[in-house]
């Protein structure tokens, strides 16, 4: 079992298309990083359905440290990593009697990926802090379970470049990318187009001028995804969905006006592509991310997995409708953020992190999400070609940038 990719016949191919060595291992060995989130954790129930295949080697979290405990206990990782020093002694002190090493700290965390009895880096960190991780994961040879989308959102293109350079696959968590990956299994013709597909959030039918006044438990109010706070609202902004446009451009090789986002309110439909021919194929299911994350895990192989099946007789329809950029304008920054290029999309992603932070704070307004995204993004120069280097350091002065900005905004109110 275990080869990867199964056979010739199976290469996906992208322009970015992975010579993959071929892993003939009896156990796949997986470092999980946000190990305590909603993906870590659905993950680690993906993994205990199926332990016969494989082995949790490092868990990661940020400040959960009583539920990296408990995971430790049950999995007995080799190592575990909590990224907040002030939680170290906690987490060391209750795994001492345990063959478990225990680490404190980022660096602590954006090292672990190296280690050599890892065979699969699950990155299931929220935001920025994704990047580098990946980066180390890739430069080790590790293969990638991706569900952190803004490591491609902010570095995109030096990351791709950088699994071509390392022949490391990089396979999507995230469901659409995931449908997407799923449709193009067995195909060699080059994509036409890619459709997205869309819940549209909580506020798909609410009135554009009501939403200055949409509260935070509003939004965090998903109708069919249950997910972590962060993407919940990305998700109710559709930034979440102009963040996935990026994703897919990189992941896929496909120009931006070659993707499409349709709103589908039911959530069957995760995602399609069409080829040359007219031809398109879709993939479906319930809304469940344990399907996306255990494909990710034993791909090309499929195992059972325990969730809702589809009843079509439950959906008198399936319904499908375009986006509405005026009622979403992050849907429409990040198009435009894309075709910007260069360093645009990684000020667009810190400003967002900002905006959404102050949100969940309740200190802005729902419509400042994009306001203080726009106005960031306008005060901060573009680097052509960036370095990593050039990348951390835009991180950086975007987030003092829309820091200021907050501040005027949280003045006015
Ligand atoms: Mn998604």
């Amino acid at each position: 079992m275990g080869k990867f990719p199964a056979n010739e016949s199976e290469t996906v191919e992208f322009k970015t298309s992975f010579n993959v060595e071929t892993i003939d291992i009896m156990q796949k060995r997986i470092a999980i990083l946000g190990s305590t989130g909603s993906i870590g954790t659905q993950a680690l129930e993906v993994i205990s359905e199926h332990s016969e295949s494989f082995a949790v080697e490092t868990l990661t979290a940020n400040n959960n440290a009583e539920l990296l405990i408990e995971q430790a206990l049950r999995f007995q990782p080799d190592t575990v990593v909590i990224a907040n020093e002030n939680l170290y002694s906690q987490v060391s002190d209750s795994l001492k009697d345990y063959p478990i090493k225990v680490y404190a700290g980022n660096k602590a965390l954006e090292q672990i990926v190296s280690q050599s009895n890892i065979d699969i880096v699950l990155n299931a960190l929220v935001g920025y802090s994704g990047l580098i991780p990946t980066i180390r994961a890739i430069e080790a040879g590790k293969i990638i379970a991706l569900a952190n989308k803004e490591t491609l959102v902010v570095a995109g293109e030096l990351v791709m470049n950088l699994a071509v350079q390392h022949s490391v696959p990089i396979i999507p968590v995230d469901s659409e990318h995931s449908a997407i990956f799923q449709c193009l299994s067995g195909e060699f013709a080059p994509i036409d187009r890619i459709y997205l597909t869309a819940s549209g959030g909580p506020f798909l039918n609410f009135p554009v001028e009501k939403l200055a006044t949409v509260t935070k438990e509003d939004a965090l109010k998903h109708p069919r995804w249950e997910m972590g706070a962060k993407i919940t609202i990305d998700s109710a902004t559709m930034m979440n969905k102009g963040f996935e446009v990026i994703e897919a451009h990189w992941l896929f090789a496909t120009p931006d006006d070659d993707i499409k986002v349709l709103v589908h309110p039911q959530s069957i439909i995760h995602s399609m592509v069409q080829f040359k021919d007219g031809a398109i194929k879709a993939q479906l299911g319930e809304p469940s991310m344990k399907v996306p994350i255990q494909y990710a895990l034993t791909y090309p192989d499929r195992v059972e997995c325990n969730v809702k099946r589809v009843n079509f007789a439950d959906y008198q329809a399936l319904t499908f409708a375009e986006p509405d950029f005026g009622k979403f304008p992050c849907l429409d920054i990040a198009y435009k953020a894309l075709r910007a290029g260069g360093t645009v999309p990684c000020t667009m992603n810190a400003a967002n992190e900002v905006a959404v932070q102050a949100f969940l704070n309740e200190k802005i307004r729902y419509t400042d999400i994009y306001a203080l995204i726009s106005e960031t993004i306008d005060a901060i120069n573009k680097i052509d070609k960036p370095s990593l280097n050039d990348y951390i350091e835009t991180d950086r002065i975007s987030r003092l940038k829309a820091d200021e900005i907050l501040k005027v905004l949280t003045g006015r109110l």
